[in-house]
């Protein structure tokens, strides 16, 4: 076994998947369905289980860059499956895999703090509000809070 294929295979079993009986509790609590337009079954808690259990090459697709990482789904799953498990691993394996092209970074202190398709997301739905707003959207929470302590003092 790999050391990717290592990780997969950890990510899958803490997390619980192979216990999920694809009853899609976890879909119908999950939060991103009211958050944003595109939710499909594809970024759902149940897709994301899915097709990391079919062996897809999840951590190319971008659908696991949306999840809030509540972990709304495993408080009402009967097998007790943690989807926010999975996805912050599949996350991690993401990033140690540089696979990263879905990764905001902070334009002031180059910190991670975002997904591409979040933040793409927001951007698209404040696209009326002045370009200073969305400036500060480009920085990461603590780059924000300076600059708002420095305004302020
Ligand atoms: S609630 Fe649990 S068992 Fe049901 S689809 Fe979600 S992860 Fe699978
Ligand atoms: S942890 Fe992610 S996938 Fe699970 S319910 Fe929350 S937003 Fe949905």
């Amino acid at each position: 076994m790999t050391n990717s294929e290592d990780k997969f295979a950890k990510a899958k079993k803490s997390s619980g998947v192979y216990g999920c009986v694809e009853c899609g509790k976890c879909v119908a609590v999950c939060p991103m369905a009211e958050m944003y337009t595109n939710f499909s079954i594809e970024m759902s808690p149940r897709g994301i289980i899915k097709k990391t259990l079919n062996g897809n090459n999840i951590i190319t697709d971008e659908n696991i860059w949306y999840c809030t990482e509540c972990n709304a789904g495993t408080d009402v799953c009967p097998q007790g499956v943690s989807c926010r498990d999975l996805i912050r691993d599949l996350r991690k394996i993401a990033i140690e895999e540089n696979v990263v092209e879905n990764i905001k970074y902070c334009t002031r202190c180059g910190k991670q703090f975002l997904s591409v398709p979040a933040k793409n997301f927001v951007f698209k739905r404040l696209k009326e509000e002045p370009p200073n707003v969305l400036d500060v959207l480009e920085l990461c929470p603590s780059c924000r809070r300076e600059i708002y302590m420095l305004r302020n003092t």
